[in-house]
């Protein structure tokens, strides 16, 4: 029987390295003709991607699909929400030298409705300041996410060719009208979002829908050799392969369903079928579902991947569309599955035709943590990977490809953690 590995069943084998964590580049590809500066990718939910997330996240250089759980006026509306939008990080946070008086800071704050400032001396950031009555921890947390980026990376933003936000949207793989308004909308590529995409309604459909749309067309969900091939052989153009099934933290298919393909083994099924094929690097794959942290994302990225997609890291910040609600003296945000009860019934409610193809839930809802600023979460992964990137001796995500995975035992795990302490 054939073995399946996720994040936790294997570790990053040390490898020699030629440069420091810091100068490690993480430039990568979403897809075909996406370059990305910040390979992290935020997922098509409800509780995780609006146009505001998409939005910040391309300020940074990274990329979000915007989820399909609205009217189709509605997500045509996000999506040109984000193209007209600042192309600068700066527009989200103000730049101040240490010379400039403090009142003159907090009225440049004032009129552009902004709460909190890095401070430069020289060139470089030395300090953030917060403006007093706003929502302090959430700038607090934005500024030094700031300040944390700017140490290991100088921002640019993610632009199309007229210099305008890069973004993504999710489709059905049906909605072919759809996919073409979202298309002449702007949309930098369409992400399709369906459970199992090695099906042959599914691979026909998108075969006729790739020649209708200019954007990139992303593919998935994939989790076998066999599915990249069959898509690969009907699609023409496709131009990205998301991949995982079953993994996500919020996922509850493996339980009803009995069926999972884990991230880890997804992404190295799907790199078998591009390196067939001679276009390994020229298709590029998302990791999607289970990352809990950086090194799962270096993880993926060495067993091929070219970006890495989550839900769960992004839906406790405060620019996620999901709800925020207190338990006791904690903050948390809500969370939800696609595939849960709630999900599907504001579907129902935006799009009453919407035909389900199964009559079973394949999700949950529940609550996470609320972390702050998602510059700050971004900020966090960046120092993680570049460091783990360090430790496989990879100088780039591409060479990270030459680097290697080794399983662990059980026994190596528990090792692998802070263990013998008491906290
Ligand atoms: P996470 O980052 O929370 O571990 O995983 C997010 C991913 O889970 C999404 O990108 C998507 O592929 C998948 N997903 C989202 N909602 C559902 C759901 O309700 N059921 C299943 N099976 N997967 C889901």
């Amino acid at each position: 029987m054939r073995e399946l590995l996720t994040f936790e069943d294997v570790a990053v084998m040390p490898g020699k390295a030629f440069v420091e964590p810091s100068e490690v580049d993480l430039t990568s590809r979403f897809s075909k003709s996406i370059e990305v500066f910040i390979p992290l990718v935020s997922s098509p939910m409800d509780t995780v991607t609006d146009w505001g997330m998409a939005a910040i996240l391309a300020r940074l250089g990274a990329i979000g699909v915007i989820h399909r759980n609205m009217s189709i006026e509605e997500r045509i509306a996000q999506v040109k929400m984000v193209k007209d939008s600042i192309p600068s990080p700066w527009a989200e946070i103000v730049r101040a030298l240490d010379k400039e008086p403090l009142a003159s800071i907090y009225y440049r704050m004032e009129e552009l409705g902004i709460g909190g400032a890095l401070i430069f001396s020289s060139g470089r950031p030395i300090g953030i300041v917060v403006k007093p009555g706003v929502d302090q921890d959430y700038w607090y947390s934005k500024a030094t996410g700031f300040l944390r980026l700017l140490r290991e990376y100088k921002p640019a933003p993610l632009v199309d060719g007229e210099g305008r936000l890069r973004v993504a949207a999710a489709i059905s793989p049906f909605e072919i009208g759809n996919a073409k308004a979202l298309d002449e909308a702007g949309a930098d590529a369409l992400v399709v979002d369906v459970a199992h995409a090695h099906n042959i309604n599914v691979i026909s459909s998108l075969a006729s829908l790739s020649k209708e749309i200019s954007a990139d067309l992303v593919i998935g969900n994939l989790g076998t050799r066999e599915g990249v091939l069959d898509v690969l052989s009907k699609v023409e153009n496709a131009a990205g392969l998301r991949v995982g099934i079953g993994s996500g933290s919020i996922c509850s298919t493996a339980e009803v369903t009995g069926a999972f393909m884990p991230t880890l083994s997804a992404v190295m099924e799907a790199r078998l079928a591009l390196e067939e094929l001679g276009l390994h690097g020229k298709i590029p794959i998302i990791a999607d579902g289970g990352i809990k942290g950086p090194g799962d994302v270096v993880k993926a990225f060495i067993a091929g991947a070219s970006t890495a997609m989550s839900g769960r890291l992004f839906a406790g910040t405060s620019e996620s569309p999901g709800l925020k609600v207190r338990v006791g003296a904690k903050l948390f945000k809500q969370y939800r599955g696609m595939g849960s009860r709630g999900a599907i019934e504001r579907r129902y409610a935006s799009d009453r035709y919407s035909a389900p193809s199964k009559s079973i839930e394949e999700g949950v809802e529940g609550l996470v943590p609320y972390v702050g600023s998602v510059v700050n979460v971004i900020a966090e992964i960046v120092s993680g990977v570049k460091a783990g990137l360090g430790y496989a001796g990879a100088t780039s995500i591409e060479s990270a490809w030459k680097a290697r995975l080794a399983k662990i035992s059980e026994a190596g795990r528990g090792e692998a953690r802070p263990h013998d302490v008491s906290f």
